[in-house]
């Protein structure tokens, strides 16, 4: 039996419906949809609002994040089996990207942030390390200072998966400057929505080149352009790399650069969301386990995750109740391609266990989140007798 007929999902985007059709009614009428156009646009708009010095649009931050390992590992002459830390709590994009390159995913630990503890990475730090693929987890900034320290002290190159933290602000300022690569996601669920795409921010310029390249299958036309008259020869073009096609398109761009506008407004009501869970949840700190952010941290609040005792039960429970939540996520060495590192990371295993993703969207109202909270604390409650 459900009650009062809620039906209240983990995420339920919105879009700006009528602009979006508005932006993409130019593209179809200008009869320009694919690479260019907007996508310039975009790329424009996403460096002035990040801060960031390049910025390319793909079609996923999965793209983002094997094409980032690829060209560090041949720009800076890494190694078949060297080293990558990372985490086993995230999507698993993350961590495929390291053995596509042919580079060994090591795991390190997380603390109550639920992201990359420090102390942990450090630890794992041997003489084949490479670089640090740090998560942002659910817009968190975690201890991002202390791991850009770390790899600093240690000459180890940061990757940022910020598929969590469009909008985050560390210390008032977007956090990125000081990755070698920022790699972001726009997917249909992240905090600005599309469809499907995503952005890889490189600092260098030069990678940020490669990358263009890559993405559009190698192709290099600036070679002819340059050493041609400019108009003449348009169909010549070199072919550097083996390329893949992963760039963006106009259509789905023009639905990010309206998205793009209200990004600030709605994690500002997401950081609502999450002040009206917390105060709820600080009353019961016996029943349900809350993530540490710290202070100078405005997240995105792309999650509200809590941590209790009996999950998959609590689950089913608020599922009857008319709750969807989720979970972020299955401890990655539970995974058989990744198995060799079972055991490595007890915290991660152990949240990967207890872990809740509650919903948090822009249609959640006060009320709703009262009421996700009742349920929360009556089942954990039960549970507990
Ligand atoms: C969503 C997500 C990705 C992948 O993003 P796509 O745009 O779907 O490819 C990578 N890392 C994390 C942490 C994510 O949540």
């Amino acid at each position: 039996m459900k009650n009062e007929q809620r039906e209240i999902q983990l995420f339920t985007p919105t879009f700006a419906v009528e602009e979006c059709l508005e932006e993409i009614r130019d593209c179809l009428e200008k009869g320009w949809t694919g690479l260019g156009y907007k996508t310039v646009r975009f790329e424009e708009q996403w460096k002035a609002y990040t801060g960031l010095e390049h910025a390319y649009f793909l079609n996923s931050a999965t793209a983002g994040l094997n094409l980032a390992v690829e060209i560090l590992k041949e720009g800076y002459g890494w190694q078949d089996g060297d080293e990558v830390i990372t985490t086993p709590l995230t999507f698993i994009s993350t961590n495929h990207a390291i053995p596509l390159a042919g580079l060994k995913a090591v795991f390190a630990d997380i603390d109550d942030t639920n992201c990359l503890s420090p102390a942990s990475v450090e630890e794992r730090i041997t003489e084949r390390t490479r670089a640090v693929i740090y998560v942002g987890m659910g817009g968190n900034t975690g201890h991002y200072e202390e791991i850009v320290e770390i790899c600093r002290n240690h000459n180890i190159l940061l990757i940022l998966d910020a598929a969590h933290m469009a909008g985050t602000r560390l210390h008032g300022e977007i956090p990125g400057k000081e990755a070698e690569v920022v790699i972001y996601s726009y997917q249909a669920v992240k905090n600005l929505p599309t469809a499907d795409s995503g952005m890889i921010c490189f600092k260098r310029q030069d990678f940020d080149e490669i990358a263009r390249k890559k993405g559009w299958l190698g192709i290099n036309k600036d070679t002819y352009s340059r050493t041609v008259n400019a108009g003449n020869y348009k169909w010549k073009y070199d072919v550097e790399y083996i390329g893949q096609k992963l760039h963006g398109n106009s259509i789905i761009a023009s639905i990010a650069l309206v998205q793009l506008r209200y990004l600030d407004r709605d994690n500002a009501y997401r950081r609502q969301l999450a002040a009206w869970y917390r105060e709820e949840f600080e009353k019961y700190p016996e029943l349900v386990e809350l993530i540490h952010v710290p202070k100078e941290c405005s997240s995105s609040c792309h999650l509200f995750q809590i941590l209790v005792a009996n999950r998959d039960e609590m689950i089913l429970a608020l599922n009857s109740a008319g709750i969807y939540p989720g979970v972020h996520y299955t401890d990655n060495t539970m995974y058989r391609m990744y198995a060799y590192a079972q055991g490595t990371c007890p915290r991660a295993t152990w949240v990967s266990d207890h872990v809740i993703s509650l919903p948090m969207h822009m249609r959640l109202t006060y009320d709703d989140v009262r009421y996700i909270c009742d349920q929360v604390i009556k089942i954990a409650k039960e549970q507990d007798e």
